[in-house]
Parts: structure tokens; sequence; C-alpha cells
């Protein structure tokens, strides 16, 4: 069976076709430019590929309400161009076949439920730290929704006492996204991310604004994984910290088996980067009516 997966972010729209199993066959890479632009681009790739159907993760905020008159919309998005685009409508009504649609980091927690390191799980969260801070949640084995769907990227966070960073995020300033995004870190810095590696505060900042945000969703969702991905990640120094805070927090409270063995438990994605667009194989198939 030939299913589609388009991986919708705000820099590029990855569009792959693969199959049931999670094999990719074939991918590229388009700029995310306006949706008059890119949409079309996208419909070309797909167009004569005999899909059966088409998985989309997309950036957000998405309505993923299916009796809502504005589902498969991307809705509120600072992404001015992309503000109440029908992505959904547009690709159903080009290629003619069913599509499923999520937000992209529930994609990527479902290809990694489905094919990765959070197989057989009933909970568990996967967590992106890159341009923006998303986070998808499997709850009782499913994608958890909702009212909207879970936004805990703006976690509201208790700034550190050193750190008289404003914040990036325009909502509310020094929310998680706000305070450990790529931008935000660039943005307090003064210089990418990638090249603050010898600078200790920066790490320190960062892994205890994300080991903060841990804590307060294994407080409430008692996950049963963490995977963290996402361009901030590729510190590898940070993983370590992280855990260490998480576990100063947390205080010896949660006593689970988990706890005692943190290299386990909060971990990186498990399939090479392409846990997003395997979840929108999945996100694909499971669109297909049985
Ligand atoms: P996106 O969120 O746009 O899908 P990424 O997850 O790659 O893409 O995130 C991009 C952000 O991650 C940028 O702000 C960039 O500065 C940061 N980033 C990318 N690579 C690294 C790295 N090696 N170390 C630290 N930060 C990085
Ligand atoms: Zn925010």
């Amino acid at each position: 069976m030939k299913l589609g997966a388009l991986e919708a972010g705000g820099t590029k729209m990855v569009c792959a076709v693969g199959n049931e199993n999670g094999q990719i066959f074939e991918r590229v890479s388009i700029p995310t430019e306006t949706p008059e632009k890119t949409l079309p681009a996208i419909r070309d790739f797909f167009l004569g590929k005999g899909i059966e159907a088409l998985g989309i993760g997309c950036f957000g905020p998405v309505d993923l309400h299916k009796d809502s008159p504005t589902y498969g919309y991307i809705t509120t998005t600072p992404k001015l161009a992309w503000k109440n685009c029908n992505i959904v409508g547009y690709l159903k009504d080009a290629l003619q076949v069913p599509v499923g649609f999520d937000t992209d980091v529930n994609g990527s927690m479902l290809g990694e439920a489905t094919w990765g390191c959070a197989r057989g799980l009933d909970t568990a969260i996967y967590i992106t730290i890159g341009t923006g801070v998303g986070v998808g949640v499997l709850a009782g084995g499913r994608l958890l929704h909702g009212m909207l769907h879970p936004e805990a990227g703006h976690l509201l966070l208790t700034p550190h006492p050193e750190d008289h960073y404003k914040g990036k995020c325009p909502y509310h300033g020094t929310c998680l996204e706000g305070m450990a995004s790529g931008p935000a870190i660039e943005d307090r810095w003064g210089k990418k991310a990638y090249e603050l590696t010898d600078h200790t505060k920066v790490w320190e900042f960062e892994s205890y604004y994300i080991a903060q945000a841990l804590t307060a969703y294994i407080l409430t969702l008692s996950p049963e994984k963490i995977i963290l991905g996402g361009g901030v990640m590729h510190q590898e120094y940070l993983m370590p910290m992280i855990r260490e805070q998480v576990k100063n927090l947390l205080n010896g409270y949660v006593d689970t088996p988990q706890m005692r063995d943190l290299e386990n438990y909060i971990v990186l994605p498990s399939l090479n980067d392409n846990q997003g667009i395997m979840g929108a194989l999945k996100l694909a198939l499971e669109a297909i009516p049985v």
C-alpha cells in the first residue's frame, strides 16, 4: 500500500511516499513560503504517485475537531500568511484521497508510539525544542486532543534567579517557548545556539527551564516515557543536565522504577529523525475508512 506523508513545518514541508510499515520510498523538502506558492508544490509532488491516503503532521495551532466548520485549518498561527489556511481541504480536493491530520508533535509522538521507543505504552509525551516548543501527548494509547490540543510548550515557568531575560513569547514572555526555544537562546545571548556550546550558563538556564516543564508534565500526565527532540537537543550534554535537574525538582516525591532509571525514561527520539514523517504515514493509514 502506498501512503503519503507530510510534515508541515514553519520553515519546510517534508513530503514523503511510504507504506503501512513505516518504510519511506521517496521524500522531498519544499521551503515553506506562502500557501499560494507552497500548497501547489506539495500537490504536484503527490499527484500521480498512487497514494491511497495522506497524513499531515502540522505546525499550529490547528483545528482538529471534525465537526467544526474550520476543521483542518491552521488557525491563529503567528506565521501570518498561513493564518486560517485550509490545508486539509486543499490537499483533499487536489488529491482526492482521505486525509489524516494532527499537530506536528502529535505526529512525532505517534511515530514513536507505533515504531519507536514508545511502542506499547499507555502514556507518553514527545517534546520538540526547536524554533518553537511543542508537546504531543499519548494517553490511554491514543493521541490526546481535548478542547484544542495540548499547547504545553507555553507552560508558564518560574524564571531562574540569575536570568533577567524578558522572554521571546509574544503572548506570555517567559513561558517555556519564550525562555528555551532556539530563537529565545539566540535573542538572550546574541549568538546562534550552536555557537554557545562552551557557555555553561546558557545550558544551566536551558536545562533548568526544560526540567521545570518536565516536572509539571510528570506530575500532571504521569507519562511512562518522555521523548525530547528538536534542534536544540542536538547539544548532547543537555540531556544529562535535564535528568539531573528533574531529579532535584521532584526531590524523591515520585518514587517509581522509571525515576530510578532516568536514562531510559527521558530519552532522545529513536527513529533517526524520521519520527515525524513516519507518524504522518500512520495518520494516513488511520484516515482510510475500514
Ligand atoms: P524547527 O523547529 O524549525 O522544525 P529545529 O527543530 O531544527 O527546526 O529547530 C531549529 C532551532 O534549533 C534553531 O533555533 C536553532 O538555533 C536550534 N538548533 C539547531 N541545531 C542546533 C544545535 N546543534 N545546537 C543548538 N541549537 C540548535
Ligand atoms: Zn507562550
